[in-house]
């Protein structure tokens, strides 16, 4: 529980320091630079962000350069890293407070959710991976007994790491913990619509201990700081989650000049099956939360609901009529469902899409609409078409806001092609009370994670990231390891026997 009785009057009172953090201390960038940060609750201004450019990038990456050559960090016993970072969990939770009003001022998503589920999320992220390292064992090659052979799992060096905007404070985390828990340098670009946790993130592990120059974060904007950290020869790793677009300029400029190791976690377009025995109340309240969840900006929300024809009429209704419980609220009051959405920009990209459905013939069924303008805010109504084609914008590609497409189906195979007729893989769902069924629906299905009659299920035990157009990298679970790690093997070569 949290002990803020007014949040808004709380968040009015934090000071806001938006410069970046590099070298273990906060700096302006070299320009002298800055953006404004507008809260999309209420379109005010929160803060003068650095607007990091390639000399601050430049500066970032030679300090996390030579911080990793010197080990300061890395050349450090695990169980010596595991300490600082359970520090850094426990200042996490510590400021949950301060961490959930920086993040809903600065995206617009309830305050209850970013102090339940962001913040949480992000503490025991780092302390998971923290545990970890001192857990994982190297290997010995099964060869011949004149030689020893060696495998060994050593940091890849400086890791840059370029992250979204819908998730702060998590995506930040999922990226830093096993990069830093395994022994790397890290800077970090934050989004340019969400900067702020990153920030205080940064702060809160050199409090924890963390040497400087390991973990640096330097805002700025995709064409600036981001370009130039991911064209960086100093950067030996490259960890991005964002779009599709920009997902696949990240790979090219991996490509240029040191070939970097590159890990993209992208966008999506997930599919939700509903097959004619399923439970259709349970799919439909599964659906609702999880597209209207976070204003419908998750990579993952289930935004195709694919419908067996016979039972899309009690589908619809009921998630017409759950919809009626997301309607955007005062992010700032606990009991508020749904938030403001990022910015005007992705305002206006919502509203184009349902503008492009009602075109494209498809029947709006609830939502719709911008609500709450008079708060200077960004708000859009929890929304639903039905009657949707598989060829229409709606169907096929991310809104990323909180509007459903549902399209009906008239077989399984016809419900499975329609799901993996998309250029995107990153989640899916499948409805039946019969789970062989499901189970066989769920194997044919193109996507990195696969709910049957459920969804969003999370657990950082569980590996996260997509197939196809949905990037290639997985955040989460041991797997992450691999990421931020490099298999080397040592031979040992041996005499054949005793000498007589
Ligand atoms: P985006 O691609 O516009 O930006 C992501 C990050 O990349 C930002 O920090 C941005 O400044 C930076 N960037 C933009 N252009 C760049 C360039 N040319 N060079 C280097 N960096 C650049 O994405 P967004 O709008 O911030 O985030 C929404 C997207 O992220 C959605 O597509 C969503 O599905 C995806 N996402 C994916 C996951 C996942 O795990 N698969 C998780 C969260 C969000």
């Amino acid at each position: 529980m949290d002990g803020v009785t007014d949040w808004a009057a709380y968040a009015a009172g934090l000071q806001v320091d938006g410069r970046a953090l590099i070298g273990g201390q906060r700096v302006s960038a070299i320009a002298g630079d800055t953006f404004d940060c507008i809260s999309p609750i209420d379109g005010r201004k929160v803060a003068e962000v650095c607007r990091g450019q390639a000399a601050d990038i430049d500066r970032a990456v030679q300090g996390a350069r030579v911080a990793f050559d010197d080990g300061r960090w890395a050349h450090r016993a695990p169980r010596d890293r595991k300490k600082v970072m359970l520090r850094f969990a426990d200042l996490v939770r510590a400021h949950a407070d301060e961490l959930a009003a920086l993040e809903t001022l600065d995206m617009g998503k309830p305050v209850a959710m970013s102090r339940a589920v962001d913040v949480q999320s992000a503490a025991d992220c780092l302390r998971w991976y923290g545990e970890a390292i001192d857990k994982l064992y190297d290997e010995v090659a099964p060869t011949a007994r004149t030689a020893l052979a060696l495998i060994t799992r050593e940091p890849v060096g400086v890791v840059g790491a370029i992250v979204p905007w819908n998730y702060p404070i998590l995506m930040s985390s999922w990226k830093i913990a096993p990069a830093l828990a395994a022994g790397n340098s890290v800077v970090l670009k934050p989004s340019e619509k969400a900067a702020l946790t990153a920030l205080r993130l940064a702060d809160l592990a050199l409090q924890a201990g963390l040497p400087d120059h390991v973990f640096n974060v330097v805002p700025g904007f995709g064409h600036e700081a981001g370009q130039a950290l991911a064209l960086h020869d100093g950067v030996d790793c490259l960890a991005f989650t964002g779009s599709t677009r920009t997902g696949k300029q990240i790979v090219q400029y991996a490509g240029q000049g040191r070939l970097k190791r590159v890990f993209t976690e992208l966008g999506g377009k997930s599919p939700f099956l509903v097959l004619d025995d399923a439970d259709v109340e349970a799919a439909a309240r599964t659906c609702a939360s999880a597209i209207f969840f976070n204003q419908g900006e998750s990579c993952n929300a289930p935004s195709r609901a694919i419908v067996a024809r016979g039972v899309i009429d009690a589908f619809t209704e009921r998630v017409q009529a759950l919809a009626a419980g997301f309607q955007p609220g005062d992010p700032w009051q606990r009991a508020t469902p749904m938030g403001a959405v990022v910015d005007r920009t992705q305002l206006d990209t919502v509203l184009g899409y349902i503008a492009a459905g009602l075109q494209d013939g498809a029947r709006l069924v609830t939502g719709g609409q911008q609500v709450r303008a008079d708060t200077g805010g960004f708000y859009v109504s929890p929304t639903v078409f039905t009657d949707v084609q598989p060829g229409m914008r709606i169907a096929r590609e991310e809104i990323f806001g909180p509007v459903l497409s549902i399209l009906p189906a008239d077989s399984i195979e016809a419900a499975v092609a329609l799901a993996n007729d998309s250029n995107y893989g990153l989640a899916a769902s499948v409805w039946s009370r019969d789970l062989d069924r499901a189970l066989t629906v769920a194997r044919t299905l193109r996507a990195g994670t696969v709910h049957v009659n459920s969804y969003d299920e999370d657990d950082i035990t569980v590996p996260f990231g997509g197939f196809k157009d949905s990037g290639n990298g997985r955040d989460k679970s041991l797997h992450a390891f691999d990421k931020y790690t490099e298999l080397k093997t040592t031979w040992i070569r041996l005499s054949a026997g005793l000498a007589p």
